[in-house]
């Protein structure tokens, strides 16, 4: 069974053979990356918010780490009693009578959801159910979802005010009323308002026999306030890495279990390997572990147990508060896009960078902020040309000053172009983000150094140097360029 092949030859696996040219080399790694080691992260739908450490030690453990997902329940047992109440706990937060712990991800459990509400319109016999409603907002995993789990894509058209227009989806539900499978819909809107007539827009879509998916990724919005099962909704998915402080960013494990109203228990997704899990009619598996990532589990159960329900409404609270100061403290500098008939937004809010135009673009925002040592908040999604801010209930008014008169300083860069002091190209906005080596190199810009690479006082004091000057993004779609070894060195 001895290999002989080589393995392992690129130089990135012979290069570091000591413990301490290990560590420098993953350090190196990680000092190229802007995290929340350095600041705020304000992407908007993605929910940043502190992974703590003490829910997060337990992941360590082997007792948790180590285990096969197939092994014996006997020796599970603490594990189970793990899900038993992690299950209980996200069903009440929702409002849900059952929840499966087995999606791995948002998306995961829209398809999921779906494949539920499916089951259960095939087994009233309403095989024809098939057609998805879904507003033009959502997210790009809705449509993909539905897509997946073999239905049809309706669109329902958004109103000036970025809410669902209530008569087009009255229209559409009509028209479709009898292949009616679905609705998505998220609750806060991506438009980071909570839309008034989300319960009218329940009973129009069951009134034509369709079932109500509620995205919950923005349900930081929610927790402890108010609940999806009580606004009627009949299946929402939790985004356990957004809202329930598993971390995220990296591409690692995350989990999207989904919680169901009693009608659709009955579906929940099943295990070929594992007995006892899912609904009586489970059609199959989703996963292939049975819990999903359940080795993560612990930092969420951590989150609940230690927040305590006061604890969880109150990081509700702080966070909707953390964006509405946002909002008004940029008032004047940026116009928040969309707002709800209180003049209030939600857990997050779009910031109109399309008004700078045609001074600057939404993405020379993006990059200088990294000059100022922030990372940029989401681009362009869900509407192009905008930044969406999400500070979450973990940024301290301090940390969301400074983002803010980050934000105001870059206003007041493009200011200087609009007034023609800087050049309307060759400026500080068009060349970020700047690196060391442009800093330190040959300097025939107009503008100075100091306002490229310090341009607030207080980021001398935690200056985050960015590895790459701004690169062409389309370039980079358009064109694999591999990081590994020349194909020669292969020869
Ligand atoms: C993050 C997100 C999703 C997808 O969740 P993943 O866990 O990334 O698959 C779906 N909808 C909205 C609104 C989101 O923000």
């Amino acid at each position: 069974m001895a290999r002989t092949s080589k393995y392992l030859t690129h130089p990135v696996f012979n290069s570091y053979h000591s413990e301490t040219e290990m560590l420098r080399y993953m350090t190196r790694l990680q000092s190229r990356d802007l995290s929340l080691t350095h600041s705020m992260i304000p992407l908007g739908s993605c929910t940043m918010k502190l992974n703590a450490t003490t829910e997060m030690i337990p992941v360590t453990w082997p007792e948790f780490g180590h285990l096969h997902p197939f092994a014996p329940r006997n020796q599970v047992a603490g594990y189970a009693e793990l899900f038993r109440r992690l299950e209980a706990w996200l069903a009440e937060i929702t409002g849900f009578a059952a929840t499966s712990l087995q999606p791995n991800a948002g998306s995961q459990g829209e398809y999921s959801g779906l494949l539920t509400i499916r089951a259960y319109h095939h087994a009233r016999g309403d095989d024809q159910r098939n057609v998805c409603l879904i507003p033009s907002s959502a997210h790009g995993t809705n449509p993909a979802s539905a897509a997946l789990a073999g239905m049809e894509v309706v669109v329902v058209a958004c109103d000036a005010h970025g809410n669902i227009d209530v008569a087009d989806l009255r229209l559409k539900a009509a028209q479709h009323a009898d292949k009616l499978a679905a609705l998505m819909v998220t609750y806060p809107s991506t438009h980071g308002v909570f839309e008034a007539a989300i319960t009218e827009i329940c009973a129009i879509v069951h009134e034509h026999g369709g079932q109500v998916y509620m995205d919950g990724a923005n349900m930081n919005a929610q927790v402890g306030l108010c609940r999806p099962g009580d606004i009627g909704a009949d299946v929402c998915h939790l985004n356990l890495h957004k809202t329930f402080s598993i971390p995220h960013g990296g591409g690692g494990p995350g989990m999207g279990p989904i919680c169901v109203a009693a009608h659709l228990a009955r579906f929940l997704p099943g295990h070929v390997v594992v007995d006892g899990v899912g609904g009586a009619e489970e059609e199959g598996a989703v996963s292939a572990g049975p819990w999903g990532s359940s080795s993560v589990l612990p930092i969420s159960y951590a989150y609940i147990a230690m927040m305590g329900p006061d604890g969880l409404a109150d990081a509700t609270k702080f966070a909707i508060l953390n964006a509405n100061y946002i909002a008004a403290r940029l008032a004047g500098h940026y116009e928040v896009l969309y707002v709800g008939a209180s003049g209030r937004v939600a857990h997050e809010c779009i910031l109109d960078t399309r008004t700078l135009k045609p001074f600057a673009e939404v993405e020379d925002v993006a990059k200088r902020l990294m000059d100022y040592g922030f990372h940029a908040p989401t681009m362009s999604f869900p509407v192009p040309g905008t930044l969406m801010v999400e500070p979450t209930e973990s940024e301290s008014k301090e940390e969301l000053d400074r983002f803010c008169d980050a934000m105001i300083a870059i206003r007041e860069e493009v200011r200087a172009i609009e007034r023609g002091e800087s050049d309307a190209q060759n400026n500080a906005l068009k060349h970020a983000p700047h690196t060391a080596a442009v800093i330190a190199g040959a300097w025939d810009r107009p503008y100075s150094r100091e306002q490229a690479a310090y341009p607030l006082p207080w980021v001398k004091e935690r200056k985050f140097w960015p590895y790459a000057s701004r690169i062409d993004n389309v370039y980079g779609d358009r064109n694999l360029v591999c990081a590994c070894l020349p194909v020669e060195a292969y020869a």
